[in-house]
């Protein structure tokens, strides 16, 4: 049996992590027994829906990574087929067209309410046997009125319900629309799918779409439900994959690994790459117990995973961080090397792409404290020394600046610091950077020089 799983958001506008973790979830799943990912597009709610807002699954899933397998389904595309399976139903008497009027629905909820424990469809046109001309109408679900429904749930175990509990549910609206209960299993069975998983709110739903399996004469595919990620909604900001993305300046590798453990896990490890991922992920080790977002852990399992993506991908997620930055950088070694410099400094993306600036623009300020403790009145002529020095240096290599720094340091008597610190502060304007060797390296020798220069000027200015 070919595995075949699916991932069916409704466009709402943004990822939100949960939903993330059941697009990874399934697409683990399927790519570790060599199975398909199936994206369904649950666009049937018309009033909702835009296409920004289908657009955002497409972005967040391609950022992930979670490549899915042949054509998009889109819900709407297929209300032919929903109206077909609820006439094959009614035919069989197996649902039923109900014109109860929604002030009516209302009046009984109304009347049931000290007797019923939950609000239910009484059942009056349940054996009508109406026809299509009775007026407005939706399509209900008969459902069985005895006995119990039961699936063995592989991450929550064995689930039982009696059919009493449930509700001649509504299969097709007033307006024709296919309600998801019903379109959801119409779609897993056009598309073969054999395991659903999903979050835990959908347990309930499962009694029904299984009773609609059954009067469909098919099996059921299994069923694994995801527990919830708690947390989410108390932060601020929006609990999405692009509002983290954005504000936390995460690695795909680092949203996936975090958000993958959060509810499931494989001994004590916490790094996973992709593909560590997709060879340890087993669906029964997800946890029934709810998950508790740490946003500290995110940011913990991010940072290590910047240290250890390939570096060309590094640099594919960087470029266009760059660019929105005003900064124009091509893929390639000397931007690798960059990289591979940054990224044992830095916590995250955004972080990598504001302490790369000072490689690509001057400072237009020094920093003031950073002024205070290192410029002084030799400053100028120091300054002005060491570009003279570094403009002379044939060999231009982080090595060789360094060498070259410190003959100049010993040259005067001072500590290499002595003369690092204002030079950072120079060429940085501020004093903290990577290595001096390689702080300048980057800059290249006109700059650097230039720089120094122009620093020099200032320091002079302050007299
Ligand atoms: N559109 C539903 C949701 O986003 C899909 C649920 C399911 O996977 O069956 O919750």
């Amino acid at each position: 049996m070919t595995v075949r799983v699916r991932f069916a958001p409704s466009p709402t506008g943004f990822m939100h992590l949960g939903n993330a973790r059941t697009a990874l979830f399934n697409w683990l799943f399927a790519r570790h027994h060599g199975g398909e990912f199936i994206l369904r597009i649950e666009d049937t709610d018309r009033e909702r829906h835009t296409e920004a807002a289908v657009q955002v699954i497409y972005d967040s899933l391609k950022w992930m990574g979670l490549n899915w397998d042949g054509p998009v389904l889109r819900q709407s595309e297929r209300l032919a087929i929903y109206h077909e399976v609820a006439e094959k139903l009614i035919a069989e008497g197996k649902a039923y067209r109900c014109n109860c009027t929604r002030e009516e629905l209302e009046a009984k909820k109304e009347a049931m309410k000290d007797t019923v424990n939950r609000s239910c469809y009484d059942r009056t046109c349940r054996d009508k046997n109406l026809g299509p001309d009775c007026g407005t109408h939706v399509v209900r679900f008969k459902m069985p009125l005895e006995g119990e429904s039961s699936f063995d749930d592989m991450i929550q175990g064995k689930i039982t319900k009696s059919y009493k509990d449930l509700d001649d549910f509504i299969m097709i609206r007033s307006d024709g629309m296919p309600t998801y209960q019903f379109a959801v299993v119409v779609d897993d069975l056009a598309l073969q799918i054999t395991h659903v998983i999903r979050g835990s709110d959908h347990i309930d739903n499962t009694h029904d779409q299984i009773a609609l399996y059954h009067a469909l004469g098919k099996e059921p595919p299994r069923f694994g439900h995801a527990p919830r990620i708690l947390g989410l909604s108390k932060r601020k900001g929006s609990p999405s994959v692009e509002y983290y993305r954005e504000a936390l300046g995460l690695l795909p590798e680092g949203l996936n690994n975090y958000i993958a453990r959060l509810g499931w896990s494989h001994g004590n490890d916490e790094i996973f790459t992709m593909d560590e991922l997709v060879k340890a992920f087993d669906i029964c080790d997800v946890n029934q117990a709810n998950g508790q977002f740490d946003e500290e852990k995110l940011i913990w399992v991010n940072e290590q995973q910047l240290h250890i993506v390939p570096i060309e991908k590094l640099a594919s997620y960087v470029i266009p961080l760059f660019e929105k930055a005003g900064i124009h950088v091509e893929a390639g070694e000397w931007l690798n090397k960059l990289l591979e410099m940054m990224r044992m400094r830095a916590h995250n993306l955004n972080e990598i792409v504001s302490g790369s600036r000072f490689v690509f623009v001057a400072p237009e300020t020094y920093d003031e404290a950073s002024v205070a403790k290192h410029f002084n009145a030799d400053t100028p002529e120091l300054l002005n020394a060491l570009a003279d020095e570094l403009e002379k240096l044939d060999n231009w290599d982080p090595a060789a600046i360094e060498a070259m720094m410190k003959a100049f340091a010993e040259a005067r008597t001072l500590k290499m610091g002595k003369v690092a610190q204002p030079a950072r502060t120079a060429i940085v304007g501020i004093a903290q950077s990577p290595s001096i060797g390689d702080t300048i390296w980057f800059v290249g020798q006109k700059e650097a020089c230039a720089r120094l220069r122009k620093a020099a000027e200032y320091a002079k200015s302050l007299g």
